[in-house]
């Protein structure tokens, strides 16, 4: 009876061994899928992009409704500053015509710039295709704040018919709200690219 109980519990120990090595190499497959799946998981990573969360007011970042007047706002005051006073005499000029205009984006950071392209890339799923439509930081003259982006349709408008009297310009022939200062005040404007 005695060695038929010891040898009865050898047995339930080796199953129970038996039973924790299936379970330890479950886990440990279950741990190794995980892991693969968390490096396979095509969402976008956060780990690119710069501390501080989203392009802010301090990076040009304009609420609605923005006017050339509003110098308090970096994305004005940054521009260039011959620029700044062109866009104002036209939104003076434009008012007296009955014509709202707004800055929708003057200068901006080069970390909001990249921040756009990087959503171009997102969205056209090619940094060639992105760059047909987005400069890089490096080449936007929003950066250097020699660009302006006006609206609504009505203000561009009035712009690329009576801009030029103020120097103002569409350099951008894909972009009918893009203007620069591109040729003297009574000027006439350069070819777009
Ligand atoms: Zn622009």
């Amino acid at each position: 009876m005695r060695t038929d109980n010891l040898i009865e519990r050898e047995r339930r120990m080796t199953a129970l061994c038996g039973l924790a090595i299936v379970a330890a190499v479950t886990s440990f497959a279950v741990a190794a899928c995980t892991s693969v799946a968390a490096q396979d998981d095509p969402a976008p990573s956060t780990a690119d992009q710069p501390a501080g969360g989203p392009p802010g007011v301090q990076d040009g970042v304009l609420p609605e409704k923005t006017s050339a007047f509003d110098t308090a706002r970096p994305g004005i005051a940054k521009l260039d500053p011959a620029l700044l006073k062109a866009v104002q005499q036209a939104e003076t000029a434009m008012k007296k015509d009955g014509i709202t205009m707004q800055v929708t984006t003057g200068w901006r950071s080069k970390r909001y710039q990249q921040e756009l392209l990087d959503k171009a890339i997102f969205k056209y799923g090619s940094r060639k295709k992105a760059l047909e439509f987005v400069s890089t930081p490096d080449d936007s003259h929003h950066v250097t704040g020699h660009a302006v982006d006006i609206g609504p349709t009505d203000a561009d408008d009035w712009i690329i018919r009576k801009g030029a009297r103020f120097g103002l310009c569409q350099t951008l022939s894909n972009e009918m709200w893009h203007f620069e200062l591109a040729t003297t005040p009574g000027g006439e404007c350069p070819p777009m690219s």
